[in-house]
């Protein structure tokens, strides 16, 4: 899922100083999973704000919702009457659900309450980690079903660099070396021969972030 975190919060009190009355929208998909834009995370981030435009004497209304996806159009659109009603929006979902809000309320202004940072698991209760770049042509079945795009800090295609150092990466001693998980888990799997095959240098330009923004098209779907 999409991890985030939220913006801190003397950001976002700055570029809400301007309004009376906004709209707080949460998301109730992969940020409330990680705590940072759900219901819950939305209303304790709702009363932060109304205490402290309180405390200068500025006090700001603050209407709550929580569409369950903020990045799909028909809940999107469930927000319609509340958004009329109000002077601007912090939107504490994912990038994507910001411009969800952006493109379906044009004349409204929409702020980031997160800064979006990847795709991860969770890998410990309040511990996520990057695990997926969406590189649009997955190469897990060669690499033991970690990936080295999202988890070698040189997003190596055919490691080790070299610089592994009892199985930690080199650019940060912390982070396990991505070649090395590969490379046991091959081994444990019986796999090792698939590491002599060498993956050849990605199409960047085909279905990666470089060909500019992608897009999915199912003419089965379309209505
Ligand atoms: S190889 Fe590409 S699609 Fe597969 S997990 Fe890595 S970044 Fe994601
Ligand atoms: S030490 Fe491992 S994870 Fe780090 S850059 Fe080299 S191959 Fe990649």
């Amino acid at each position: 899922m999409i991890k985030a975190e939220q913006k801190p919060f003397e950001e976002i009190l700055e570029y809400l100083a301007p309004y009376n009355k906004i709209l707080l929208s949460g998301c109730g998909a992969c940020v409330t999973v990680c705590h940072a834009g759900g219901e819950k995370d939305g209303a304790l981030l709702a009363s932060a704000l109304r205490m402290a435009r309180q405390k200068i004497g500025k006090p700001l209304e603050i209407i709550e919702s929580t569409p369950a996806r903020q990045c799909e159009p028909e809940f999107a659109q469930e927000l319609a009457d509340t958004v009329g009603q109000v002077q601007a929006v912090l939107s504490v979902s994912c990038g994507v659900g910001v411009q969800t809000l952006a493109r379906n309320f044009p004349a409204t202004q929409i702020f980031p309450g997160v800064n979006t940072l990847f795709m991860g698991e969770t890998v410990a209760h309040g511990v996520w980690e990057e695990r997926c770049q969406a590189c649009g042509d997955c190469i897990l079945e060669k690499t033991a079903g970690i990936c080295p795009i999202a988890r070698c800090a040189k997003q190596l295609l055919n490691g080790p660099c070299g610089g592994s150092s009892n199985g930690k990466c080199e650019i940060k001693r912390e982070t396990d070396c991505a070649w090395q998980l590969i490379f046991d888990r091959s081994k444990a799997l019986g796999q090792l021969h698939r590491l002599t095959e060498i993956i050849p240098a990605k199409q960047w330009g085909v279905q990666s972030r470089d060909s500019g923004p992608r897009r999915i098209v199912r003419e089965d779907l379309k209505v």
